[in-house]
């Protein structure tokens, strides 16, 4: 059987650590492949080549570094197709869905070919006299993406391009589930000119996390993932003086408004509840229906649900695939249940579900419940799978506070066609990421991207100009050039 190798300093490395995890592809539910988990020795090699490869890649000129991103660009372009089904045969989301996912990445990409504009610096003649200040953004050295199951593209393309633009070098430890994506990105970086060492994939599970958020030679950490992950991903690196942005899971809400067009809201809702099979951050878990929109709302919802077309990657007509794992299916499975057990009325029941021909695969029938409460346990956590719950509230400020009270702040929507109420959700609701009348609202590569309270541990959202200041950190010179030279002893002051 294959196992799938690191990329350390420009070449595949097939590990030698003797730990390796098992790859399946999801649709079939059989092991397709094997994977290597680094040893600390591993990933102490892949840093040294990335700390040898920075001194030459800082001194490259912001443009020249941009025209191998530009390059990068193209090859993505090119090979998206490929890309795309590398990604459904390990994760399971139909490849059209994948197809979405690179062009989000490659968008990020885009923005990296500007990024000498962002990298420019501040300048004030005369702060003093004779004297003049500036300031410029320099990169960090060597910099650690730790990436999630559910974008084994975007996510890294959310961090990498950015990072190398702004002239650091990159250490990916992209998920054991679906490791073979950050390989093909590798290849591409390579061919777009990308000297070696300057990007790097370590695959690996705990041990391999961990050495990268003590290594003294890492200075930064991204990380996106569940949010016990990403907390201690935030503290243990900050404990190690690193600088840190850590994204958590995340249980988006769509209010639904009384004066909503009702057929768009519900198949807005479709794609938002059920696309990827609810695997997506931004994902919507709950349609919170607002006074008397929720029979109607629930009658439609249930309908167009029992429709939805369950296919694997190939099927151009699928609109969801398998979930991950086995494992993830049985606990998104054992979810269901604890609905059902707690009280909420479950409407449409996914359980069952086998698909002809891949029996063994590890797909779920959408899930439909209604009469949830904040109390219920697929209320209050993150299921991460094709389950929609909808909570009925009287009026809207319930639905704001509902919101506001819920723990996890990533993405939100409502569907409404007052502008008075839109302007008054944006406004109040505690949340990083709003869509008006838009289900999944993530931000464009230019724009960051991040959420609130326990979706998101650290300072700096990702991507746009957060990612540049992650990436980068400030100098400011102030100089004189007097004829002959004068020191006095007290502090400084303006005269
Ligand atoms: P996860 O937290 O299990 O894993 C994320 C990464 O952390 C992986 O690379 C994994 O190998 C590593 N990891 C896992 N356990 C670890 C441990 N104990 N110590 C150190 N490292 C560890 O997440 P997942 O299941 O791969 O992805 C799904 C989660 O990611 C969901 O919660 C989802 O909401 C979240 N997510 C969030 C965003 C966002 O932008 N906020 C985006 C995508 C996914």
């Amino acid at each position: 059987m294959k196992t799938i190798a690191h990329f350390i300093g420009g070449e595949l490395y097939q590990g030698q650590s003797g730990r390796v995890a098992d790859v399946y592809n999801p649709a079939l539910g059989e092991v397709v492949a094997q994977v290597g988990l680094a040893s600390v020795d591993e990933v102490n090699a892949a840093v040294a080549n990335a700390r040898r490869a920075f001194p030459a890649w800082a001194e490259t000129s912001p443009l020249k570094r941009s025209r191998v991103m530009f390059k990068f660009k193209e090859l993505l372009e090119a090979n998206q197709r490929q890309l795309a089904e590398i990604i459904s045969a390990e994760h399971g989301k139909v490849v059209s869905d994948a197809l979405g996912e690179v062009t989000r990445g490659l968008e990020v990409v885009e923005f990296a070919c500007g990024i000498p504009q962002l990298l420019k610096g501040e300048f004030t003649e005369q702060v003093g006299t004779g004297i003049d200040s500036h300031s410029m953004r320099q990169p960090l050295g060597v910099v650690a993406g730790i990436t999630p199951f559910n974008f084994p593209a975007m996510v890294p393309l959310w961090m990498l391009p950015v990072a190398i633009a702004c002239g650091n070098c990159f250490i990916l430890k992209p998920s054991e589930r679906d490791p073979s994506a950050a390989l093909f990105l590798a290849d591409l970086l390579q061919q777009a000119g990308l000297p070696d060492g300057v990007f790097n994939v370590v695959h690996g599970d705990k041990l391999a996390v961990d050495t990268l958020l003590t290594h003294p030679d890492v200075a930064a950490i991204s990380f996106v993932g569940s949010t016990p992950i990403a907390q201690y991903i935030y503290e243990t690196g900050a404990r190690h003086g690193k600088r840190v942005q850590a994204l958590g899971g995340a249980k988006n809400h769509m209010v639904v408004m009384p004066d909503a067009d009702l057929d768009g809201t519900v198949e807005a809702l479709m794609g938002a509840g059920y696309g990827s099979a609810g695997e997506r951050c931004m994902a919507i878990s709950v349609a919170v229906a607002v006074g008397d929109v929720a029979d109607k709302l629930v009658e439609r919802l249930k309908a167009r649900a029992a429709t939805l077309k369950i296919g694997v990657g190939a099927d151009a007509a699928a609109e969801m695939g398998p979930l991950v794992t086995r494992q993830h299916r049985d606990k998104v499975k054992g979810y269901v249940d604890q609905g059902v057990a707690e009280g909420a009325t479950l409407l449409l029941d996914g359980r069952d579900y086998q698909h002809p021909g891949h029996e063994n695969g590890f797909f779920l029938g959408p899930c439909l419940f209604d009469h949830v409460t904040p109390e219920m346990t697929i209320y209050k956590e993150e299921i991460f799978g094709p389950v929609l719950s909808v909570v009925r509230v009287p009026d809207f400020d319930s639905a704001v506070n509902l919101i506001n009270a819920h723990p996890y702040a990533n993405g939100t929507a409502i569907f409404t066609r007052s502008g008075g109420a839109a302007r008054e959700f944006s406004h109040r609701i505690q949340v990083g990421m709003v869509g008006v009348n838009v289900p999944i609202p993530v931000p464009m590569a230019f724009h960051s991207f991040g959420g609130w309270k326990a979706s998101l541990f650290g300072d700096h959202h990702m991507h746009g100009p957060e990612g540049v200041r992650f990436y980068t950190r400030m100098k400011t010179i102030t100089s004189r050039w007097p004829e002959k030279l004068t020191a006095e002893f007290v502090m400084p002051t303006m005269k």
